[in-house]
């Protein structure tokens, strides 16, 4: 066990984390259980999408250089050889003076290269008086162009293409991409198997009673919510007491479950009871202890020994808020890259401070609540009335919609100071 007396920083402790996981095992699932999960092979396109030239809109099939020097008054009329309804294949040949009816969708027919839309014909606009029309004619108010109106094969993707990347966490265009080139079904990362397991003598589950002294385990709750949040499946182990013998029999037991990554709660400060990081230190090595971030310092990661393995344990602090923070920080890009995904970098937004901010050392995540204000952001880090900073209240985690992260360099920012926030929804 390596004893370390200063704190470690963020960024040292994060590196350490990601240095200890790789990504798990993959498997093939339909595409309609895909969506949120990564994927674990470049999907290649097979085919061209579109794979036919088509139609852009509803109008006329025609030959562009019929249609040059139509207007309002001096109109083109061309005689319709057919109508292309979306999901036929067109026979007519069209040549030179000749147009074909062509809804959006539909393959072109040959000979043309362009389409003139409805409203440019006398599909919508009435002949010029004295003018007689054929039922078999249409008239061309407007000139096209080669190509006008016009969707080429491949416009969208190209036989060959790489459209998505290994290690991309797949969103609704996505799949809608890989229904489009025909993949049924894809080959993602499963869900890394993340065990939470709370730490505390004061603890009773959510169904029992609180006695005298005792309080309710609403860490393991939050934090299984956290790895569905983050793609992973959650494996509740429920509470183990204080001692190094419960805690030593519930992470075997938790082991035994196929676990990817080991989550603990409390039990990691300086108290009498806190014997999470002996255990650690015991069942496998524990590789830093203590974190300059605020809330969220006693902070111990670790690797567990199980058979052949080494199963990477986060134990996180046990003020529920500091618990939520650590995880957001330390858990979240572990669990990220655990499951594949391998752009693991926030979007944060920049804000300006509806007050004066003071620090002290630590990287420090308040609770704040952002709103835009014409074309900047504004966050605030102070309820109305109520105290939002505590480490142990978890109901400012409900009030907030972000994290202030105020660096670990500064001590004072005055209100109106740009400030980075991490959105939580
Ligand atoms: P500890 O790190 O064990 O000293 O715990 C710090 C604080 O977090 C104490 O007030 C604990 O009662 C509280 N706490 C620990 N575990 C949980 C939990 N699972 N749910 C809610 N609060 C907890
Ligand atoms: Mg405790």
């Amino acid at each position: 066990m390596k004893k370390t007396s200063s704190l470690i920083p963020v960024e040292k402790a994060i590196e350490t984390i990601l240095s200890q996981i790789e990504p798990v095992s993959t498997e093939t699932i339909p595409l309609t259980s895909a969506y949120h999960r990564v994927l674990a092979a470049d999907a290649v396109s097979a085919i061209n999408v579109p794979p036919f030239v088509n139609s852009a809109m509803d109008g006329y099939a025609v030959v562009a250089a019929d249609t040059r020097g139509a207007s309002k008054e001096q109109p083109v009329r061309l005689k319709v050889r057919a109508n292309i309804p979306a999901g036929t294949a067109p026979t007519v040949h069209l040549q030179p003076g000749e147009a074909a009816r062509i809804m959006t969708g539909a393959p072109m027919p040959a000979g043309a290269d362009a389409v003139v839309r409805f409203e440019e014909t006398s599909e919508h606009i009435s002949p010029p008086a004295g003018l007689s029309l054929a039922d078999d004619e249409v008239l061309v108010f407007k000139p096209v162009r080669t190509g006008d109106n016009v969707r080429p094969v491949g416009e969208d993707i190209r036989q060959g293409q790489v459209v998505l990347q290994a290690g991309h966490r797949l969103r609704p265009q996505d799949i809608g991409v890989l229904a489009a080139i025909g993949q049924a079904e894809v080959t993602v990362f499963r869900r890394p198997r993340v065990a939470i397991l709370a730490t505390g003598d004061e603890l009773v589950d959510i169904i029992e009673p609180v006695g005298p002294g005792q309080i309710r385990n609403s860490n393991e709750y939050a934090q299984a919510a956290l790895v569905q949040k983050y793609g992973g499946e959650p494996v509740m182990l429920g509470i183990a007491r204080d001692t190094v013998e419960d805690l030593t029999a519930k992470i075997r037991a938790g082991l035994a479950r196929n676990i990817d990554l080991f989550l603990t709660s409390a039990g990691v400060s300086v108290g009498d009871f806190d014997v999470v990081k002996n255990v650690l230190a015991a069942e496998g090595e524990m590789q830093f202890w203590q974190v300059a971030i605020k809330p969220g310092k006693p902070l111990a990661f670790g690797v567990l020994h199980h058979q052949t393995r080494q199963v990477p344990l986060i134990g996180l602090p046990g003020n529920p808020v500091a618990s939520m923070v650590a995880f957001e920080v330390f858990a979240r890009p572990a669990i990220l890259k655990l499951g594949g995904q391998t752009n693991i970098q926030r979007l944060p937004l920049v804000a300006r401070l509806e007050e004066d901010v003071t620090n002290s050392g630590r990287r420090h995540f308040m609770r704040g609540y952002v709103r835009r204000d014409g074309d900047t952001f504004r966050v605030t880090t102070r309820g109305s009335g109520v105290q939002v900073q505590g480490s142990g209240i978890l109901s400012s985690m409900v009030w907030a919609n972000c994290l202030v992260v105020v660096p670990e360099e500064t001590t004072y920012l005055p209100a109106g100071d740009a400030v980075e926030v991490w959105l939580l929804d």
